[in-house]
């Protein structure tokens, strides 16, 4: 755990949220602002600034949140689902523990 890491806060339990699936590796919990009609955010119980930082520490905590998105698209939108890794605060990162943004439903005004 990080101090002063939103996240890390979030998947300890001492700031609430809306959790949709957690795991030994993972924690699911929806977006506080969401930008769809789903919008769930999979994060890695251990923290880690970004997703290739992740990748380098604790590889099967990325394949474990994979496997979280698709399970959370699979039960709320047919299984079909952007899945968005903000890196960098130029990219729109405003959280340091690596995200991924889950999306689905009317994604009309998705930029990719
Ligand atoms: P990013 O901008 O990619 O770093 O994503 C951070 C996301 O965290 C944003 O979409 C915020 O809406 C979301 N967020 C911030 N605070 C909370 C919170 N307390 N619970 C759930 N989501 C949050
Ligand atoms: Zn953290």
């Amino acid at each position: 755990m990080s101090d002063d890491c939103l996240f890390c806060s979030i998947v300890a339990g001492d700031i609430p949220a809306e959790r949709v699936l957690e795991n030994d590796l993972v924690v699911a919990f929806r977006d506080i602002a969401p930008k769809a009609a789903t919008h769930v955010l999979v994060v890695p119980r251990t923290h880690a600034p970004d997703v290739a930082a992740l990748a380098a520490s604790a590889p099967e905590q990325l394949a474990a949140m994979a496997l979280a998105a698709q399970e959370i698209a699979d039960a709320e939108c047919g299984g079909e689902y952007k899945w968005i890794f903000n890196t960098g605060a130029g990219a729109g990162q405003t959280v340091f523990h690596a995200h991924g943004h889950v999306l689905g439903g009317d994604l009309s005004g998705s930029l990719v």
